[in-house]
């Protein structure tokens, strides 16, 4: 079959012939309907040669959603032609953390190890082998090529929010930096658990800022000086009570700490590895900071829950297998209005 995958450090990823995998005890194989780009494989492509330990080449793709193709030996609970979305970091499964759902934070060394992004086989391929059952969620009547930026771009944004969700009563606001894939997403569930909330976008590009509106943004300013004074006056001179930053780089960091506010709460999802200084004087005093990583496999049942009732839904542009480089290459240059899937099967 066909697989698109990282091979060298610092180079696009390749298309390559590579054997259709079997599913051995336990295991499933899915035909992949829909496998989205992350802005997290850029990050990792673009790296200095060996800056992770994982062993190349792999297939990319840890954003997935198809249909059950074979059930390996054991294997229960689904049948082929169900559609469904994979959970994406696999863990041990044993320890506390996993048995709690949360295989993002597994604490077994070397784990999770999501297909696609730690070295092991992920969805950018006509099929995916995924471990275990339990990373398998049914989509109902959701198609897997519309559906399967929810198990990252979702999840990880429902996450984001989930944790700040005590902060977001009446008359809070809430400050979205980077609109794109997972800041869309975030905008959707903000405004999904937390309606009462002014949600505030920030990005660069004025077109993520008409899909933000689009998508729920009571406001969507361009990132700067002047978005951060707009965000003051809104707030009263309070600051936001919850600033998340998908980007992740000394200019939007500079920003959660400016326009976060005393007991408020700056999330860092995205990779853009700057540092946000802490001390007693910035950000806000009792402001905390976190940086999460995906979300857990309960979570991902809620964030299903909620496409299925038309609460959120990614803007979707469709590549075949042939077109995975450009469309990674669109990624790189702001290219795609929202997630760009990569469809294997059409
Ligand atoms: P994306 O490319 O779709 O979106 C990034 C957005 O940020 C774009 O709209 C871009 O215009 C905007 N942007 C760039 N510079 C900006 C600035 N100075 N101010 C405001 N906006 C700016 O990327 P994505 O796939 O949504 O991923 C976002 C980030 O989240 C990436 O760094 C990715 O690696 C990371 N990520 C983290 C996790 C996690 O678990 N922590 C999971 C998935 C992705
Ligand atoms: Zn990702
Ligand atoms: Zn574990």
């Amino acid at each position: 079959m066909k697989a698109f995958q990282f091979v060298e450090w610092q180079r696009p990823g390749q298309l390559r012939e590579v054997p259709v995998p079997e599913p051995g005890p336990g295991e499933v194989l899915i035909k992949v309907g829909g496998a989205g780009a992350c802005h997290s494989d850029l990050h990792l492509l673009e790296a200095p040669a060996g800056s992770s330990s994982v062993t190349l080449p792999f297939t990319l793709g840890h954003e997935n959603a198809g249909w059950v193709e074979q059930m390996g030996s054991g294997a229960t609970g689904f049948a082929p032609g169900d559609p469904v979305i994979v959970y994406g970091p696999w863990g041990c499964g044993l320890c506390m953390n996993c048995r709690q759902g949360m295989e993002n934070y597994c604490q077994t060394a070397g784990k999770p190890s999501p297909g696609g992004l730690g070295g092991t086989n992920g969805g950018m391929a006509e099929y995916l082998l995924v471990p275990a059952t339990r990373y398998l969620i049914p989509l109902g009547r959701l198609d897997p090529r519309e559906a399967a930026p929810l198990t990252d771009a979702g999840l990880t944004s429902y996450h984001a929010v989930k944790r700040s969700l005590h902060l977001l009563g009446p008359g809070s606001t809430a400050v979205v930096i980077g609109a794109g894939g997972l800041g869309q997403m975030a905008i959707q569930v903000l405004k999904a658990l937390s309606g009462a909330t002014t949600v505030v976008a920030l990005d660069t590009s004025p077109d993520k800022l008409t899909i933000a509106k689009q998508m729920g943004a009571d406001e969507a300013l361009a990132s700067g000086d002047d978005g951060i004074t707009r965000i003051k006056d809104i707030t009263g001179g309070q600051g936001a009570e919850v600033v998340l930053d998908f980007v992740g780089i000394d200019p939007t960091l500079a920003t959660a700490a400016r326009v976060s506010r005393v007991l408020g709460h700056i999330t860092i999802v995205g990779l853009g590895n700057a540092a946000l200084p802490v001390n007693f004087h910035s950000p806000a005093t009792e402001c905390s900071v976190a940086s999460p990583f995906w979300g857990s496999i309960p979570e991902l049942i809620d964030v299903i829950a909620l496409a299925q009732r038309g609460k959120i839904k990614m803007l979707v542009e469709h590549f075949t297998l042939d077109q995975a480089a450009h469309a990674y290459d669109l990624l790189h240059h702001g290219g795609i209005q929202g997630r760009a899937v990569i469809t294997p099967h059409g």
